[in-house]
């Protein structure tokens, strides 16, 4: 029987038909499709790998019992791999596109020393199998509906912004796309040429790219260097009118940010993701009130008080129940954090509450979880927590 594989989507995009969990199969009509895995995981086995540049390939799977994937463009996977004796994980984003529901396709580009994006490089070949949860994420269109958009990517940023174009070209969308994607030489733009035929065949679709340097045989015409903000009405004069999705390096995307305020764009409709682990904080823009230094009356009982100033947090004791070992962390401290500060290291993804690698029991205390759908209310429910995201509210036994 085929299924459909869902993993945990939130929404209920266009060209999702979910049927109802209850209702039965109708053979031979996708809305028919049984919903299968709603808990999130499943065993992939590699169909294909293409090479897409010198260093990022696309590795396609299928599902190990024949399934259908379904999931919101733009959202990732998580790769539960052992490399070397040693278990791992890891965030992809789903490349391919929901309306091309056979296979679920991710695009990886090869990190000097990086121990999966090479392990999945060298090793990966048809017939590999693999786990995966998910998919997690709220970087989506489907989310933030809108006339037009902007996509600015850099490097392997470009992969769900790729997945949302290939569901809107798929979906005969009437979105006005505007494409701006950084590489560093005209080698290196992923999907150069998908993107092109795309562009070349529907009149919403508007593609460039801006390319830091030539390559040795393949000179660069185009736009030269690294983005600027003259570069932008270059390409999308209407940018105020448009819902910006950003993908790339944080100091590349702290660049977009500043371009976008300095030209009085509506930060509301501005959105990013990071792929990378040194930047876990979740944005808001503008930073709403409250998330400056807190004022005398959030200071712990244990503070020192005095002028307004903020001084000490309140400290609780943490326990990993299973492993024994037991660190502080303060009430302003993510559990997470505070481990890895005492040189602990439980699994984790993400960093921001979306892929719940991270997810545990808390067997005793409260803690305050500020979650990016990560986590289910039923879960959270029987006490789970992410704690990439949860700050303790008093001291803890952790199931870890
Ligand atoms: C939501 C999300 C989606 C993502 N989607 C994609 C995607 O579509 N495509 C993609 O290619 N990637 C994506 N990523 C990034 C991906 O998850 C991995 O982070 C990336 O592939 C690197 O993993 P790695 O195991 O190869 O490198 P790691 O082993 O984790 O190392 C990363 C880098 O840090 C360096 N490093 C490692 N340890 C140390 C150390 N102790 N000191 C100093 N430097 C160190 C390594 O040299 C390497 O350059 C995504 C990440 C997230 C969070």
């Amino acid at each position: 029987m085929t299924a459909l594989i869902s993993f945990n989507g939130v929404l209920d995009p266009p060209w999702r038909a979910a049927p109802d969990p209850g209702e039965q199969p109708k053979p031979g009509t996708p809305s028919g499709l049984p919903v299968w895995g709603e808990d999130a995981t499943a065993v992939l086995v590699c169909r294909q790998v293409q090479d897409v540049t010198d260093d990022v390939r696309t590795f396609l799977f299928q599902a190990d019992e024949p399934a259908l994937f379904q999931h919101d463009a733009g959202q990732f996977v998580t790769l539960n791999l052992e490399i070397d004796g040693r278990a791992v994980s890891r965030c992809y984003t789903i490349s391919s596109p929901p309306t091309r529901p056979h296979l679920l396709g991710i695009t990886v580009k090869r990190q000097p020393d990086g121990l999966v994006s090479n392990w999945l490089h060298d090793t990966m070949a048809p017939g590999t199998r693999i786990s995966a949860d998910g998919p997690f994420g709220v970087f989506t269109a489907a989310r933030h509906p809108s006339a037009k958009y902007l996509f600015l990517s850099a490097g392997s940023g470009i992969t769900p912004l790729m997945s949302m174009t290939r569901t809107m070209y798929d979906l005969g969308s009437d979105a006005d796309i505007v494409f701006l994607h950084s590489a560093r030489t005209p080698s290196d733009i992923i999907f150069r040429r998908e993107l092109e035929m795309m562009a070349s065949t529907v009149p919403t679709l508007h593609v460039a790219h801006v390319c830091e340097r030539d390559a040795p045989r393949d000179p660069w015409g185009g736009l030269r260097g690294l983005l600027t903000a003259d570069m932008l009405p270059l390409v999308a004069p209407d940018l105020t009118e448009r819902v910006v999705f950003c993908c790339g390096p944080a100091p590349y995307m702290a660049a977009v940010r500043q371009m976008l305020l300095d030209r009085g764009f509506d930060m509301q409709n501005y959105h990013e993701e990071s792929f990378s682990f040194g930047d876990l904080t979740v944005q808001e823009f503008p930073s709403p009130p409250g998330t400056q230094a807190a004022t005398d009356d959030e200071v712990g009982d244990d503070g020192t008080g005095g002028d307004g100033a903020r001084t000490v947090a309140r400290t609780f004791t943490v326990e990993f129940a299973r492993s024994g070992q037991t660190f502080t962390c303060g009430d302003d401290e993510n559990v997470l954090d505070a481990a890895y500060a005492a040189g602990l290291t439980p699994p984790s993804s993400c960093g921001q509450g979306m892929c719940g690698t991270c997810k545990t029991t808390v067997l005793s205390g409260t803690v305050d979880m500020q979650h990016n759908g990560g986590i289910r209310p039923r879960e959270i429910a029987q006490s789970k927590v992410l704690i990439c995201c949860s700050k303790p509210l008093s001291d803890l036994t952790i199931d870890s």
